[in-house]
């Protein structure tokens, strides 16, 4: 029978209730258990696929090609599991399948109400993970105790201990621990304030995740658990692991989390073996080598925007035991001042996806520059397509050569919409999404890379290259070294006579883990380092 964690937050979000649910897979799998992970969204919008970044950070894709929240990403990097559109569920898409089967007629005419309706909505999905082979799903409820939209949430995990017995359930509450430095002390109150709020909902947490900067004194975790009902060894502090994540799984066994979700659940382990992961942060901590990385693009400021390529570019550094110091240049800067100040002495370029014309001409500049002076550089996605924009007005001569997303009538739409997408008009979901198979070109850097032909990757895209001009950008030096497989659409172009420009249609940093960083990430750094000392 598959076990369920239900894991909520306290008095602030933003705790990281993502990366300690991400963290507590990888402990669990680390003793034999298959886990799979969940999350619930509160907020109203089907999926975060149609909010800006600004608002929302990162979305992540799933390889069935939903739009999904960043923990996904989180869930996928720390643990084996493979995450799906059952993975993430918002109040929206809630509502959404009950108003469906209420218009289908499926509540064989009962008034359609929060409870017993939306809750068992909910239940639904949280079963839609059980199964022979799973022995724990971890269930993160987004948002905190207390928002108005997290209440059917609380209600219907409440329920489900109910149903399934207490037994079979597990409930941990992660929350702040504030210091008043003023006062020079810390703040258990707002905690129990949490935890009360949580058991007028009808839950009592089992653990209690207490993020804090300080030490928790024993006399400080006797009045937690005094005054939230909680046995005192199952308090537990986690302090902040800034600058490695992925040092959370290890702050947690030394706490022992992992043993007492297992006596707690009762579940049957077998082994106990995180050496790899032990590896991981001797290398992240002490690398043999470092190297300095400018990533352009126009949500830099928004600190998750691009959450799994900064990670991607960590997981690289680790395959070649390097540190990547990340130099994030906002690409409308480039726009206003010239590039040479923002990029020079990096080792390596990187623009990422994005959408809409905003800071695209400080992209293409900062291609240019990474072309010219044969600095590595790899675009992914909306990166790919503007190093097409910029190789054909520089390199080909094509006076005005556009992208169609940002000029409907550029001379040169060297890239347009792909012709599944013409009919499409609404949002939401309707991109070329997902995996996608692609074959790859022999003795070109991708398959130096992945060392085989064929390989799948995940895509969120409308536009693509225009195969119109293919024989121009061949006969100026530009490689196309991967192909849908009917050779339909370009997903990968590289550049002759440069160290290593590779460039992407799709986004390889949704597959990238640290245990197994994604080929095409180590071979950037390790480009990377090789540049550095060569110009140094
Ligand atoms: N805006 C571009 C497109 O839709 C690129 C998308 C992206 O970078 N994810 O094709």
């Amino acid at each position: 029978m598959t076990k369920h964690i239900f894991v909520t937050g306290g008095v602030v979000s933003s705790l990281g209730k993502g990366l300690n649910s991400a963290s507590m897979g990888m402990l669990l799998e680390s003793r034999g258990l298959k886990v799979r992970l969940q999350k619930f969204d509160p907020y109203v919008n089907i999926d975060p696929g149609t909010m800006s970044p600004y608002e929302h950070g990162e979305v992540y894709v799933t390889e069935d090609g939903a739009e999904t929240d960043l923990d996904l990403g989180h869930y996928e990097r720390f643990t084996n599991t493979e995450t799906n559109r059952y993975c993430n569920f918002t109040t929206g898409s809630i509502y959404y399948s009950v108003i469906m089967k209420e218009r289908k007629g499926e509540y064989l005419g009962k008034t359609v109400q929060v409870i017993p309706h939306i809750t068992n909505e909910i239940m639904e999905c949280i079963q839609k993970l059980d199964g022979p082979d799973t022995d724990v799903v971890i269930s993160e409820i987004g948002g905190i105790v207390g928002d108005i939209e997290n209440q059917p949430f609380l209600e219907a995990i409440r329920q489900f201990g109910q149903k399934v017995g207490r037994e079979n359930v597990l409930y941990i509450h992660l929350t702040l621990i504030p210091y008043l430095s003023a006062a020079e002390e810390i703040k258990t109150k707002p905690t129990q304030h949490s935890v009360g709020m949580l058991r007028q909902a009808g839950i009592q947490p089992d653990i209690i995740i207490c993020r804090t900067e300080k030490h928790l004194s024993a006399e400080v975790k006797e009045k937690l658990s005094l005054f939230c009902n909680v046995d005192k060894n199952a308090i537990i502090e986690e302090k902040d692991v800034k600058p490695y994540l992925y040092e959370i799984p290890l702050i947690l066994v030394e706490q022992g989390l992992d043993k007492l979700i297992i006596q707690k659940l009762s579940l049957k382990t077998n082994g106990d073996n995180i050496d790899k992961w032990l590896s991981i942060l001797e290398t992240l901590k002490n690398p043999s080598q470092a190297t300095e990385i400018a990533i352009v693009g126009k949500y830099i400021g928004h600190q998750s925007a691009y959450e799994s390529i900064y990670e991607s570019l960590i997981h690289g550094g680790v395959g070649n035991s390097a540190r990547v110091k990340v130099r994030r240049v906002e690409s409308m800067d480039i726009e206003k001042n010239g590039v040479k100040s923002y990029l020079e002495g990096v080792a390596g370029i990187l623009v990422p996806g994005g959408f809409g014309e905003r800071g695209v001409e400080g992209k293409i500049e900062a291609i240019r520059y990474a072309r010219e002076n044969k600095i590595p550089f790899f675009g992914i996605c909306l990166g790919m397509q503007c190093a097409t924009i910029e190789f054909a007005r520089n390199v080909c001569n094509l006076k005005g050569a556009n992208s169609t997303e940002f000029d409907i009538n550029t001379v040169h739409p060297v890239i347009s919409l792909l012709e599944e997408q013409r009919k499409v008009s609404s949002k939401g979901g309707t991109m070329r999404l997902g995996a996608q198979p692609c074959v790859l070109q022999v003795n070109t850097k991708a398959f130096q890379a992945y060392g085989r032909r064929d390989i799948s990757e995940r895509h969120r895209h409308r536009y693509e290259f225009n195969n119109t001009y293919k024989e121009i950008f061949l006969s100026k030096g530009m490689i196309f070294s991967g192909h849908s497989p009917n050779e339909q659409l370009v997903e990968i172009i590289e550049l002759k006579d440069h160290p290593w420009f590779v460039c992407v249609q799709f986004h390889p940093e949704f597959k990238s883990k640290p245990i197994n960083p994604h080929p095409l990430f180590k071979e950037f750094i390790r480009a990377a380092i090789g540049f550095y000392k060569e110009n140094n």
